[in-house]
């Protein structure tokens, strides 16, 4: 059997430090069997359900997938009208599993899923730059223009930020190779829309030394191998 206080679990479920578990309870962020948690001393059990924002952290064997993820699927957990990646996975305990880096509606390729909110927190870390590349393939003729302004960093307006250097090759007319060290909203599309040239296709096949396995179909998916693991770690 399992006992443990809810911050401590937390703690130890994520990597957020214990001091700041507080925080995250006041903010109404944490809920225990569906009720928001108020009391960091709350004894946590194996059987107890407990969530962050919408990221399920039960003590559970720890699960890694990749997905080849197909056009015309949202990643997210839950979606009222369109199929989700987590629909396209036949395992019980899919409801447990959360997306680190998603991919747009239309996008396709290389997608992690896991429980392990530690693990998808440290990956996402932006200070660890993992390089994500993309193949994108676009409406108008590429140019070499495109290569300095993606080297050089778009500053986009909205969120205030220039993007950090970006290399693209070009492979084709209208097929580059894109690869970016963040992920903000869009980010592809709309570095092409600086260029009035819209983005047909976007596939994701590599997140740092993850290379998307090419006999997954799209829709299908399988675990890491502890190889690959250690070697995103
Ligand atoms: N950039 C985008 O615009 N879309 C994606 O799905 C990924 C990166």
């Amino acid at each position: 059997s399992y006992k443990s206080r809810l911050d401590r679990f937390i703690s130890r479920q994520t990597g957020i430090k214990r001091g700041d578990v507080r925080a995250l309870l006041a903010q109404g962020r944490v809920r225990v069997n569906g009720q928001v948690a108020a009391d960091i001393a709350q004894l946590i059990t194996q059987f107890s359900q407990v969530w962050l924002d919408d990221c399920a952290l039960q003590a559970q064997t720890p699960v890694y997938l990749m997905l080849n993820k197909p056009s015309g699927v949202v990643s997210a957990t839950k979606d009222k009208e369109h199929t989700t990646v987590i629909d396209l996975l036949a395992r019980n305990d899919r409801g447990q599993l959360h997306i680190p880096g998603r991919l747009d509606f239309n996008s396709t390729g290389l997608l992690l899923l896991t429980n392990d909110g530690h693990w998808s927190r440290q990956l996402s870390l932006p200070e660890r730059n993992i390089e994500k590349v993309y193949t994108v393939t676009v409406a108008k003729p590429l140019t070499d223009d495109y290569v300095a302004a993606f080297a050089e960093g778009m500053y986009f307006e909205y969120e205030n930020v220039t993007t950090l250097p970006a290399q693209l090759r070009i492979v084709s007319d209208y097929v580059a190779e894109v690869s970016l060290r963040e992920g903000r909203y869009h980010q592809v599309k709309r570095m092409f829309g600086r260029f009035q040239n819209e983005v047909l296709a976007l596939h994701r096949h590599r997140i740092g030394s993850l290379e998307l396995d090419l006999s997954l179909a799209p829709g299908e998916s399988r675990d890491l191998a502890l190889s690959e693991l250690a070697a995103l770690a």
